[in-house]
């Protein structure tokens, strides 16, 4: 086994790659960039060197200066973790010749299963199953549109190249073909420098369902069984569960076998991931075809390590130090059910926008036993909830890298109990400073489809409906739980005298104070009275009744208009944020004494919403424009974004041009 592996990631998979070499007395190298200079990762490490800039080219893809630092740590071996380095066959040739390690498989391999044409090719002649389709070197445009046809409407146009969900256009009809064919071209070289493309049947409501395989160099080759991952939005992974839904004994060993047979047919070491997508046909029938293999650990390994009882990341180890695989096909079994959920810093209500900031509060679950990585000493008993995360309170998610903030993976006996343990759980992250998914993953969860097991990669679009611009606490509620905080608050900071307020008044027995909210957009106007015999009557809005509410360190608990909640309230200025166990929401609080008069100012202003690559301009100089209406796409966070008119006017000027990258809230264009 080695000694000293330097880990050539960040975030969550560095950490958490740091916490099975720890348990294995493997010592760590860390490496990072400016924006990474106090992250967790390289707390997490031994030793740790600087990268350079902020940027992925300034630093974790500088692959020469990586092993630069692996030679100068003494490092015997490299783990890439995934993303960054981790499928780049140039990287993993390099590491070779400089005498490391590299904890993956080989580049053959990666070079093997890298493009999604030749991978196809390949899986052809080893007799894996795949989706009809055209996947030769051909890229004449009337030649693709003559085997659309012959492959039948719809069909799905993907970039050879593509990855991360992007580079992919659905085609309905004949009539489309040619400009989306042109659109994906468009976007792959951009995105991954290779415009080749292919061609296959658009499988309707399809299931993705990959299985986890692992190979040795002494030939061996298992599967660790399957993980649902058909919760999607833009082709990118939301939910992930093992076993999935409806798999039956048989079904399992074909798909197993399949994934292994395309494994063995690149000589495959190490973790990788077979991606299929999975047909269902009227009567429970699946058919499922390879879509791909990922060359590396997936960001969802964690589910099956869940029900396998197993660590992937000791298995990498071993595998590549030379071991042969810990146990046999007939060894491996599956106990329980797991979840994982993706908690990312973005804004579900507004398209998915990645947002970046500081995590004044970051609160994981609290009444279930938290299991840190680094104390996985018996990793064959599943916690019960686990968070895999590389980001803590006060520390900042940057532009520069994904949005992803933590993992958070239940397991349970049954789905049931998954389920359920989950909901509690994404209830418990309380997540303040920065937009995120967790209430929309309360959404999906609790959603009919998901709680059925009705899964298919339309699941969210199906239950849009209950999973955006829900207000599930309320007003009267959401103010009641506001006032009681800031009661609660002048209480510490005054002592124990709860009449020693900053403002309100007295006359005869009651006192009234008034208050004022924001929510939702709306003015809410409240007032509170002092009963002379101590209670409290609240009006919200037109809601009025007694205000009672008790306290501990950790939670209030408030009643007020018949109802009664139990709820963590942060401010940040004079936001409250409001988490209780049903929902979450935000209130804002408006001084009444400092804001009389100050009303929002409207700009024609159109600024980027964070630092990125100004795309595209839809529009120039002098043109017309109307609410709404799409004027310039940007790229940041891996991700395009569309800015859009906010009012109606004439295009003034355009101050960036295609390709420049621009600081958030420069100014893009402006309106007059
Ligand atoms: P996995 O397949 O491991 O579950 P994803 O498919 O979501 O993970 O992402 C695959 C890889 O692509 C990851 O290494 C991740 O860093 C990267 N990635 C994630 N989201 C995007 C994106 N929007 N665009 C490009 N790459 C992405
Ligand atoms: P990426 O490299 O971006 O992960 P994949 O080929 O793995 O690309 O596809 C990503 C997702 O796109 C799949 O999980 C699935 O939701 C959808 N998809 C891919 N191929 C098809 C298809 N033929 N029909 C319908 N959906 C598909
Ligand atoms: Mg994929």
């Amino acid at each position: 086994m080695f000694k000293k592996i330097l880990i050539a990631n960040r975030g969550e998979i560095a950490c958490r790659v740091a916490a099975t070499a720890k348990r294995l007395a493997i010592r760590t190298v860390a490496v990072y960039s400016d924006a990474d200079a106090d992250a967790r990762h390289v707390k997490a490490c031994d030793e740790a060197v600087y990268l350079g800039g902020s940027a992925p080219k300034d630093s974790y893809l500088r692959w020469e200066r990586i092993i630069e630092a692996a030679k100068a740590t003494g490092a015997q071996a490299v783990h890439p973790g995934y993303g960054f380095l981790s499928e780049n066959e140039e990287f993993a040739k390099a590491c070779a010749e400089a005498g490391l390690v590299f904890i993956g498989p080989p580049a053959s391999a990666i070079q093997a299963m890298g493009l999604k044409a030749e991978s196809k090719q390949l899986m052809e002649k080893a007799g894996v199953p795949l989706v009809p389709g055209y996947h030769g070197a051909g890229q004449d445009p009337q030649m693709l549109q003559q085997e659309a046809d012959r492959i039948g409407y719809p069909v799905l146009i993907k970039a050879s190249a593509g990855g991360g969900g992007k580079g992919m256009r659905a085609v309905e009809s004949a009539a489309q073909f040619q400009a989306a064919l042109a659109s994906c071209k468009r976007e792959a070289i951009n995105s991954f420098g290779d415009d080749a493309v292919l061609v296959e049947k658009y499988v309707q409501r399809p299931r993705h369902i990959e299985i986890q395989v692992f190979g040795d160099t002494q030939g061996n080759c298992v599967y660790l069984f399957e993980r649902d991952c058909s919760v999607q939005r833009r082709h990118q992974k939301v939910l992930e569960e093992a076993p999935a839904p409806g798999m039956t004994e048989a079904m399992r060993k074909e798909m197993g076998e399949a994934a292994v047979a395309a494994a063995r047919a690149v000589n495959y070491v190490g973790a990788g991931t077979v991606e299929f997508i999975v047909e269902q046909r009227a009567g429970g029938e699946m058919n499922f075809f390879f879509m791909e293999m990922n060359t590396r650990l997936q960001v969802e390994h964690p589910v099956t390590e869940a029900i396998t009882g197993l660590d992937l990341v000791e298995w990498q180890l071993r595998v590549a130090s030379g071991e042969p695989l810990p146990m046999k096909q007939e060894e491996l079994q599956i106990s329980g059910h797991a979840i994982e959920a993706r908690i990312c810093a973005e804004s579900p209500d507004n398209n998915f926008l990645p947002a970046t900031g500081r995590l004044d509060v970051a609160r994981w679950p609290l009444h279930v036993v938290f299991r840190r990585n680094a104390d996985a000493e018996r990793f064959h008993e599943p916690a019960p909830v686990r968070i895999d995360t590389g980001f803590g309170e006060g520390d900042a998610i940057s532009p520069y890298y994904d949005s992803m903030i933590a993992k958070l993976i239940v397991h349970g006996a049954t789905r049931e109990q998954a389920l359920a343990r989950l909901d509690e759980a994404l209830a418990q992250t309380h997540i303040v400073g920065i937009q995120t998914n967790v209430q929309f993953l309360r959404h999906v969860v609790g959603s009919k489809s998901f709680a059925q097991a009705d899964l298919d990669t339309a699941l969210i679009p199906r239950e849009e409906a209950v999973l955006f611009k829900q207000e599930r606490l309320g007003m009267p509620l959401a103010v009641a739980c506001a006032v009681a905080r800031t009661l609660l608050q002048e209480k510490t900071l005054a002592g124990a005298d709860p009449f020693s307020r900053r403002d309100g008044w007295r006359s005869h027995g009651i006192n009234l104070r008034p208050f004022e909210f924001e929510f939702h957009g709306e003015t809410v106007k409240a007032q509170l009275s002092y009963l002379h015999d101590g209670a409290l009557m609240l009006k919200a809005g037109d809601v009025s009744g007694a205000l009672v509410f008790t306290s501990d360190d950790a939670e209030i608990d408030v009643q007020f208009a018949g109802q009664r909640t139990r709820a963590s309230v942060y401010a940040s200025g004079e936001m409250n944020h409001v988490f209780t166990p049903s929902a979450a929401t935000q209130i804002l609080a408006i001084d009444l004494l400092e804001h009389a008069g100050v009303a929002h100012a409207e700009t024609g202003r159109l600024t980027a919403p964070m630092p990125g690559k100004v795309v595209s301009f839809s529009v120039k100089a002098g043109d017309k424009v109307s609410k709404g209406q799409a004027l310039a796409v940007m790229e940041a966070m891996k991700m395009e974004h569309t800015i859009a008119a906010p009012a109606d006017g004439t295009v003034a000027e355009l101050l960036y041009s295609p390709g420049d990258q621009v600081s958030e809230g420069a100014e893009l264009l402006r309106i007059s």
